[in-house]
């Protein structure tokens, strides 16, 4: 809109405002492109709740956790499979592993899906919250697969 880069070009009249894009020095910008990069420049209203790295770090922390169980329990599947005819059968521990990385994943999958769900809950807490839960999502995680994995290796051993 032609107002807009009226506005804009109002802004960064005796303004230093880097390019979001390039960085290059935007002041007295004539126009909406970045005589650099040609990015198409405009004035936006936003928040630094907006932010998505804390969102993006509990997300990805149970997004490992999740990968981390579902590769462990194929792993421990498929000899089960392959296996499963020879005499005796595997040992109850087997299972019990099993069961647990089942539920690790279930566990992981569920806040992946609860953070996608409360996406927009997420953004109304200050940044210091996001930042604070984020952490102990990715502590969180750490450290509940890592009681599993100490469980499980008393289990099999
Ligand atoms: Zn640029």
């Amino acid at each position: 809109m032609p107002d807009d880069v009226g506005f804009l070009e109002r802004w960064l009249a005796g303004r230093d405002e880097p390019c979001p894009v390039c960085g290059q020095n935007l002041r007295d910008l004539r126009g909406s492109v970045c005589p650099e990069c040609g990015s198409e420049i405009a004035l936006t209203v936003t928040s630094d709740r907006l932010r998505p790295g804390p969102w993006l770090l509990g997300f990805a922390s149970f997004a490992l956790g999740l990968g981390f169980d579902a590769v462990a329990a194929i792993l421990l599947t498929i000899p089960l499979i392959l296996f499963r005819n020879q005499g005796g059968g595997p040992p109850m521990q087997v299972f019990l592993v099993l069961f647990t990385l089942v539920t690790c994943a279930a566990a992981s999958g569920g806040g992946m899906w609860a953070m996608l769900r409360k996406r927009s809950a997420w953004r109304r807490m200050p940044p210091r919250a996001q930042r604070t839960l984020a952490a102990v999502i990715f502590i969180g995680v750490g450290l509940a697969h890592a009681a599993a994995g100490a469980l499980c290796v008393y289990w099999m051993t």
